[in-house]
């Protein structure tokens, strides 16, 4: 039964209460006038101890703090209270319904009818009390009608019989239409699940109980991964499908105790059991989620496909930390994000490391949205050589400079400009000041052969991005030094849109403007970009420079990665070069264009103006 309809059986106890004490005094004078006043009085101490039983058990209902054990335990009770007060009732009928002298028994048999209306009214949410209750008051009626052995006591049996025939039939069609409408209040149409209101409910219900126990539980926000992928390429239909079948084995793999439910979308929350001990409730909460992530992952057979999907988990323990019922669930949220952004397929666990990344976050975004006003942006360039180690080339690279929280790395605040949008201004004005610079180091006889800049790629996605490049070039450079800009792209995020990027891309060829493949060998279609993509330059990842001593796979990766740009023709960058042991291999393997530590880190415009004509 669902423990909502506890609270409304809880105000049903009082009601009865009322019914039984009063119409019970009746019986009493009634007992007296006629003779039978001690089973009377009897009979009504019994009546007033059943009712302090049942009044206290209205007392100890407090369904926001108690468990789920505690609540069965007393629903248990309950049922007892209202069988013992109903067999009471039809005990005073069988005492008084052989008082036919005195016509005792006419009221009898009114109240014993009476009796079963209420029983079927009050107790309709609870089939396991209205059922032998009804049974409890009227068979006894109807054996009694039997027993007058006159044709008008067989005919008021079987209308008797009938009367409880009809009662329980209404008790169950209200039952029914109660649980019915319930459940759609509660539960998820598509799966069936628990809703989101639902699930507030218990939740808020659960943090009472831990806070007045001390006890822990957890919450799981499992996120399906690329479920839009699936929906978008194989239709809603499968999707739902696919919804219900994972809700399914979610369903198995939870006990009695888990509150599972689906907040919507591809989106379900757990919450668990209530444990005493804080470690073991982790362990515990961790190893479910990581038995029930094997689960989800088991392929579906969902006619005529064969799928895979996996899941990205939030974990958050619930103790009765002083925050607000909403913020449990916010921070699973954001531990189910960082395992999205751990690669998904994983459980993470919060922790309040992650609050203080939040704020971090919200701090740069908050920040850098007036870095440009206030000057605080600075470009450096990092000098890039040839293999007789003169100056050919540079990378510019972003710097911020902030008053309250200082310098920022790059790494860290280009992708919240790219969250925010704010990167196509930044971008805007990095690729003006680079295009300056080129132009003034031009007319100053610092001739370089290639100017690179990096460019993200929801700049490069940008409506204006074309427009805005052919102005600065028109602006400020004529054709030859067009062709010496590079356009950094980073591999890992191309996938967005190959074909646009493509048109793009050859729109911007056309000015004389190349491309860089940056950070190759650490994305996930390395290979693929380099046939579909028209680049001209791949830039080795620093990772694999760097650990090019450490074994010989790196530097098998290494020349492999040299043969493939010889082969496809595209000039070759390795970049973090920091000690003369890489410099040996990468000149033993033909590799054009050098950038690291080891020459110079990136530097200020004069700086490396000096370092420029120094080399030179
Ligand atoms: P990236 O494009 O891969 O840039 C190379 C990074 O490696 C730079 O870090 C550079 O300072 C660093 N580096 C160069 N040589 C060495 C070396 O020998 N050893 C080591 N350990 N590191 C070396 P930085 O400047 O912090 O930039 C980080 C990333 O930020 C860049 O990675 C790029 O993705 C992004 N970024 C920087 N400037 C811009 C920009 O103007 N626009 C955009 N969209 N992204 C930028
Ligand atoms: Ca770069
Ligand atoms: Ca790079």
């Amino acid at each position: 039964m669902n423990h909502k309809f506890h609270s409304f059986l809880h105000q049903q106890i009082l009601l009865m209460l009322g019914l039984s004490l009063v119409p019970g005094l009746g019986y009493i004078f009634l007992g007296w006038m006629n003779n039978i006043i001690t089973p009377a009085l009897i009979w009504y101490i019994l009546v007033l101890m059943t009712s302090i039983w049942g009044y206290r058990l209205h007392k100890a209902f407090l369904y926001d703090t108690m468990t789920r054990h505690e609540l069965d335990k007393w629903h248990q009770q309950l049922r007892w209270f209202f069988y013992t007060i109903f067999s009471l009732w039809t005990l005073i009928f069988l005492l008084y319904s052989s008082e036919t002298d005195s016509k005792l028994h006419y009221i009898a048999i009114f109240t014993q009818l009476g009796a079963s209306v209420v029983a079927s009214t009050l107790l309709y949410s609870d089939k396991k009390l209205y059922t032998p209750i009804i049974i409890i008051l009227m068979l006894p009626l109807t054996i009694y009608f039997a027993g007058i052995q006159q044709w008008y006591g067989y005919v008021l049996c079987f209308f008797a019989y009938i009367f409880m025939g009809v009662l329980l039939y209404s008790a169950n069609s209200s039952n029914q239409l109660l649980l019915k409408t319930h459940f759609q209040a509660t539960h998820d149409e598509l799966t069936g699940l628990h809703n989101r209101k639902q699930f507030n409910d218990t939740l808020q219900k659960t943090i009472n109980i831990l806070k007045s126990s001390k006890y822990y539980s957890y919450l799981l926000l499992i996120d399906l991964d690329h479920f839009k992928i699936i929906n978008d390429s194989l239709g809603h239909d499968i999707g739902d499908k696919l919804l219900i079948e994972v809700s399914k084995r979610m369903q198995n793999h939870i006990s009695k105790e888990h509150t599972l439910a689906r907040l919507g979308g591809d989106e379900f929350i757990i919450i668990g059991p209530e444990f005493t001990d804080r470690d073991e409730c982790q362990k515990s909460a961790t190893h479910f989620a990581e038995q029930l992530l094997k689960k989800i992952k088991a392929s579906y057979i969902i006619p005529p496909h064969h799928l895979y999907i996996s899941a990205s988990i939030g974990l958050n323990l619930l103790s009765d930390k002083e925050i607000k019922v909403s913020s449990f669930v916010k921070e699973a949220d954001i531990a189910m994000y960082e395992a999205k952004a751990a690669g998904r397929d994983g459980v993470i666990v919060f922790n309040d490391d992650f609050s203080k990344q939040i704020e971090k976050h919200l701090e740069i975004e908050r920040l850098l949205h007036f870095a440009l006003e206030k000057n605080e942006i600075e470009l450096k360039f990092q000098p890039q050589q040839d293999q007789s180690q003169a100056i050919i080339g540079c990378e510019v690279l972003v710097r911020w400079n902030n008053k309250k929280i200082g310098e920022i790395s790059p790494v860290d605040f280009i992708p919240i400009a790219e969250q925010t949008g704010y990167i196509i201004e930044l971008g805007l004005y990095i690729l003006e000041e680079s295009i300056k610079t080129l132009l003034e180091w031009e007319e100053k006889g610092l001739i370089l052969k290639q100017f690179s800049i990096n460019i993200s790629m929801r700049q490069i996605f940008h409506h204006s991005f074309i427009k805005d490049v052919k102005t600065l070039c028109h602006k400020y450079l004529d054709h030859s030094l067009c062709t010496k800009i590079v356009f950094e792209l980073t591999e890992t995020i191309v996938a967005e849109d190959i074909k646009k990027l493509v048109a793009i891309m050859n729109e911007l060829k056309k000015l004389g403007i190349k491309f860089s493949m940056d950070d190759f060998g650490t994305g996930y279609s390395s290979l693929s970009y380099i046939t579909q993509l028209p680049i001209n330059e791949l830039k080795i990842d620093r990772s694999f420079v760097s650990n090019l001593n450490a074994n010989e796979q790196n530097k098998a990766i290494v020349s492999s990665i040299l043969n493939l740009a010889k082969t496809f023709e595209l000039s070759i960058v390795a970049e973090g070069v920091e000690t003369s042991e890489q410099i040996d291999f990468l000149a033993q393997n033909d590799c054009d264009i050098l950038q690291g530590y080891y020459f110079s880190r990136p530097v200020s415009g004069a700086e490396f103006e000096a370092l420029f004509f120094k080399n030179k």
